[in-house]
């Protein structure tokens, strides 16, 4: 049976370094969702990728992402889907000594149901 790790909102993986990827439809939606034109958008809440081939969210010099905000996500109804994604459809080795997300043994077809309602994605689990 597959595992689905279920996220405890415990905002380790908003707070430790590394970068957020934005995709443009991902742009046009925050940047609807805070009532700012994507120009002005871009200028206060992004900044260039470090490979130089996009942009990512920026970050709070305290490292923390920029909409971490009261140990909240203030853009979790749009949130990048990188933020969605992790740590069922990615994460890294030993991610589990800093995420919370609790791992449970559920059926395949429950373990699809999850993803669809965590990341909106669909996915086998072969
Ligand atoms: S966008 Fe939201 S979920 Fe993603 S890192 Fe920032 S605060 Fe966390
Ligand atoms: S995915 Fe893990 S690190 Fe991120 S908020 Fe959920 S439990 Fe915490």
């Amino acid at each position: 049976m597959p595992v689905f790790y279920e996220c405890q909102r415990c905002t380790a993986c908003c707070r430790w370094p590394g970068q957020v990827r934005l995709t443009e439809l991902e742009i046009t939606r925050i940047a609807a969702f805070r009532g700012l034109s994507e120009h002005d958008f871009i200028q206060q809440f992004t900044r260039l990728r470090a490979d130089r081939q996009g942009l990512a969210l920026m970050d709070k010099p305290n490292g923390e992402c920029v909409f971490l905000e009261g140990g909240n996500c203030a853009v979790q109804a749009v949130k990048p889907q990188q933020c969605r994604d992790f740590p069922n459809l990615w994460n890294f080795p030993g991610f589990e000594q800093t995420c919370r997300a609790v791992p449970k043994l559920v059926a395949e077809e429950e373990y699809r149901r999850l993803l669809r309602v965590m990341t909106g994605r669909e996915r086998g689990t072969t």
